[in-house]
């Protein structure tokens, strides 16, 4: 079985369809899904959409570039949203500095804000960082002392070399559809280079569909093409890959491995 660790199905628009998209998600054996929130609405669709949908978990926070959204209070709304069992992380937040006129000062501030929030609800963090790898790193130093619960580099599309840094902080490293894409031969080295205990895989959807259906709209069911150019680059088989990742989120994610647990017993 397959788990997308990283999607947003929580966009207004695309709500009435959830249900639908999670279901032909499970038909491909896709049986976990990760939503993660971008700022304090969003965050909310997520944790209700979680509530209903026993596939889906859901992460909660302000990504980079919504920290100008964000108002005194959020912070208390948001671990109210993560005191949900469902709840497994605080994500995304990072640093983003691809567009011009980023207010860097203010991405870091959140950042590092958030990881505080992390840590003081015993949540690990779910990252993005886009043209931002060293202040990243920074930051990641820096608050080292309040990673406690870990993290995850989400999409991550960075050099060995970053990926090496992350993975001494004791970060997990997600891959993407940007892993399939032809060009992407530096990935292909990190995605035979990253330690089996530490790898994950996300889709990112609606963003950055695998190939061959680049440039889609792209939907959980999609993360199977992601695990398979994994299995082919690092040359394992695709079970015994999705097995190992399943294990993964389950260390990363313990409030998600609690729930299938208790789950579990509770249909005996
Ligand atoms: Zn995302």
């Amino acid at each position: 079985m397959f788990i997308d660790t990283h999607a947003h199905l929580n966009h207004e628009e695309d709500l009435p369809r959830l249900s639908e998209t999670v279901a032909r998600a499970e038909e491909a054996g896709v049986k976990t899904i990760v939503c993660v929130g971008w700022d304090l609405p969003s965050s909310a669709r997520a944790a209700e959409e979680a509530r209903r949908c026993p596939a889906l978990f859901f992460a909660a926070g302000f990504h980079p570039s919504d920290v100008n959204g964000c108002r005194a209070g959020d912070f208390d709304e948001i671990a109210a949203l993560l005191s949900s069992p469902k709840g497994v992380a605080v994500g995304e937040i990072g640093l983003d500095y691809h567009y011009e006129n980023t207010d860097e000062r203010a991405q870091k501030k959140m950042f590092a804000a958030q990881i505080e929030l992390a840590d003081a609800l015993g949540l690990p963090v779910c990252i993005h960082s886009r043209d931002a790898a060293a202040d990243t790193l920074q930051i990641l130093r820096d608050n080292r002392a309040k990673l406690t619960r870990g993290g995850v580099m989400h999409c991550f599309s960075g050099s060995p070399e970053t990926a090496k840094e992350y993975l001494k902080l004791g970060m997990y490293i997600s891959f993407a559809g940007p892993v399939t894409f032809k060009n992407a031969r530096k990935l292909d080295e990190v995605a035979k280079m990253v330690p089996k205990d530490r790898i994950l895989a996300e889709t990112d959807s609606p963003y950055l569909a695998p190939e061959p259906l680049r440039g889609t709209k792209n939907v959980p069911e999609n993360v199977v093409r992601v695990y398979e150019k994994l299995a082919a680059l690092r040359g394992e088989e695709l079970e015994a890959l999705a097995a190992q990742i399943e294990k993964n989120v389950c260390s990363l994610f313990p409030k998600l491995a609690a729930w299938r647990q208790n789950g579990e017993n509770a249909h005996g």
